[in-house]
């Protein structure tokens, strides 16, 4: 098999983090209850995972991370829990994803949170002066919420410049880091993030089922989830400080612990080394694609810009189809469809075409798995134009 969905969930994992997943889950117990030594040092484990991961993304303190199942959960405890009033706004961009576009649009329609979107195009993909108009000319607006990528045509949003304008107008940020994390440097200080969502699963090279949330002092939220955390049990209320106020319930240890492999896998390969690697495949998917004149690109191809996730059509053809075509035929894993994000593909005009078929490279991708969907893309092309 080619893989080329690292966009949706990198595999395969390194091998650090399959070996944490097994050996925490035979011989650790879930901190904060137990009183086993198991349970003891499954405390100072978690401590540890959420220190790596404040050293990852220069957390000021690993207490402000939360885990949850993944980056949708931690985006729906961001947007839900947000005390909002009705009148308020949030600025969201024409790309966002499913998972932080309806959290959004619940807001809006259950609570009367405005929302505006700032528009995508090839040209000026994300146009800092409609941020400040929108932050200039709304004062009620109170949060600005933008994924840091996006995972249908890659374009990297100037994350750092937004959270510089929201704080600038007294706003929170929220930067959702389901395509960044792992591959683009990621600093909550320097690009003014207060919250941050994180996948466990993609970049971070972690397992399915888990991520987290980090939110700055700046933020007060109200629970998502009421239940127990092991902490202050014999009190009625549910603390919502993080991590007890959104960690409720059991919590996925050997998970947790398989995600801080993964992430500690990233820093030590280092960020620069997985870029090169990425960039060095995506210069040649693009350069291959181009020379392949029935086939369009979607989005801008600056790879300065452009994380290793690039999005076309075959003239004439159902990306559905051509996705199943690779698969079954020629062992390419990708993914074709929407992506679970409609705007994005409303901006780039794919919308009618069905969506895009969607090929994503990873730090495990060979420049044989680029050279394989290539070739079969060209076949492909050929069957179609020969008369039966
Ligand atoms: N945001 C973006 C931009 C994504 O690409 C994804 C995953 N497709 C998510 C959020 C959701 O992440 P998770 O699978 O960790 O819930």
């Amino acid at each position: 098999m080619h893989y080329l969905d690292n966009a949706a969930t990198s595999w395969p994992k390194p091998e650090t983090v399959y070996q944490t997943m097994d050996q925490s889950f035979r011989s650790l117990f879930s901190p904060k209850r137990g009183t086993a030594k198991a349970s003891r040092m499954g405390a100072s484990q978690l401590q540890q995972a959420r220190q790596t991961l404040s050293e990852l993304f220069n957390i000021p303190a690993p207490e402000r991370i939360s885990f949850t199942s993944g980056a949708t959960h931690a985006l729906n405890v961001a947007i839900q829990s947000y005390p909002w009033q009705a009148g308020d706004g949030v600025i969201i961009s024409a790309v966002e994803h499913h998972a932080l576009s309806r959290p959004v649009r619940k807001v809006a329609r259950e609570k009367g949170v405005q929302f505006f979107i700032v528009p995508y195009t090839d040209a000026v993909p994300f146009d800092l002066e409609v941020y400040e108009t929108l932050l200039k000319t709304h004062p009620q607006i109170k949060l600005v919420a933008t994924t840091h990528a996006s995972n249908v045509i890659g374009s990297i949003l100037p994350v750092a410049e937004i959270g510089k304008l929201a704080h600038q107008y007294g706003k929170l940020y929220l930067v959702d880091a389901a395509q960044s994390a792992g591959v683009l440097p990621v600093d909550v200080q320097a690009q003014c993030i207060d919250m941050l969502a994180l996948p466990g699963h993609k970049s971070l090279y972690g397992p399915p089922g888990i991520g987290a949330l980090y939110i700055s002092e700046r933020v007060q939220l109200n629970t998502f989830m009421e239940g127990g955390t092991g902490n202050d049990s014999g009190k009625h209320e549910m603390p919502s400080h993080p991590p007890d106020g959104i960690e409720v319930g059991t919590i996925a240890l050997p998970q947790i612990l398989a995600l801080a492999a993964g992430a500690r896998w990233v820093h030590e390969t280092g960020l620069r080394q997985i870029h090169s690697h990425e960039t060095a495949l995506l210069d040649s998917l693009l350069a291959g694609l181009g020379q392949i004149p029935e086939i369009t690109v979607y989005g801008h191809t600056d790879t300065a810009h452009k994380t290793p996730v690039v999005s076309f059509n075959l003239l004439g053809q159902d990306p559905k189809v051509v996705g199943e075509k690779l698969f079954e035929t020629y062992g390419i894993a990708l993914r074709a469809g929407f992506h679970c994000a409609p705007m994005a593909h409303e901006a780039i005009g794919s919308i009618h075409r069905g969506g895009t078929v969607r090929a994503s490279i990873g730090y495990y991708t060979q420049p044989e798995d680029v050279d394989a969907l290539l070739s079969a893309l060209k076949k492909i092309l050929t069957e179609s134009l020969s008369p039966i």
